[in-house]
């Protein structure tokens, strides 16, 4: 089963056999929530809370457990300024093919890290890649979690050029939507979100101008 299809219909949830998946908000409150996926990292989860916190605006940050264990400063950081703080497993490991023991094992020493650097427990969940099998997906709502994954990728997932994201996030936002963005980079030390820090104040000012107000997934779902 791969989840990602499930982004192509044109509902906020999916339900099947695993239960129930999000990837979008209900329309009707102008709102709009950006996620920041496969940190914590520095300097650029530091740079996108220095953002945030300078436009006053509060986000999710799916969160990968051996990046918590590496910083578990910058996860607290994250906690106390006010930011969701979902569970995106240990290792990053597609779970396509994972067994559900492999799955909770992911779940739980992320859950473990995350509790033990922030003091809380993270209740969303996103699959790495926006794939899983519909075991791991059971395993993690049997843990009580959420699943949840975005309406638009912002396609800053290997860097690129930020006025690309910049259009590609403007040009499909509209109410509702969860907008998947990255505050670290998955394949090396060297790849940097230089261009996710650069597009984001631009992001966040046009969606204002707009009219939206950018809010945590806990607030746009109203879990
Ligand atoms: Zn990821």
């Amino acid at each position: 089963m791969v989840v990602k299809t499930f982004r192509r219909k044109r509902r906020m949830q999916y339900r099947n056999r695993s239960g129930v998946i999000y990837w979008h908000g209900a329309p009707g409150k102008n709102q709009i929530a950006l996620t920041f996926d496969d940190g914590p990292g520095d300097p650029h989860t530091l740079k996108i809370l220095d953002i945030l916190n300078e436009h006053k605006v509060k986000a999710t940050f799916f969160m990968v457990g051996r990046n918590v264990k590496n910083f578990p400063e910058i996860a607290r950081r994250v906690a106390e300024e006010g930011h969701t703080i979902g569970n995106h497993t240990y290792n990053h490991r597609g779970q396509t093919l994972a067994t559900p023991s492999m799955a909770i094992v992911e779940i739980k020493q992320t859950e473990d890290v995350i509790k033990e650097a922030t003091s809380i427990s993270p209740k969303f969940f996103r699959p790495p890649y926006g794939n899983a099998n519909r075991w791991a997906l059971r395993q993690a709502e049997k843990l009580g979690y959420i699943i949840c994954l975005w309406s638009i990728n912002a396609g800053d997932g290997l860097g690129g050029n930020w006025r690309r994201i910049e259009k590609k996030v403007l040009s499909e936002s509209e109410d509702g939507v969860i907008i998947l963005m990255h505050d670290k980079g998955r394949f090396s030390t060297q790849h940097s979100q230089k261009s996710t820090a650069l597009a984001l104040p631009r992001i966040i000012s046009s969606l204002k101008e707009s009219g939206y107000r950018l809010v945590t997934l806990t607030e746009l779902l109203e879990l």
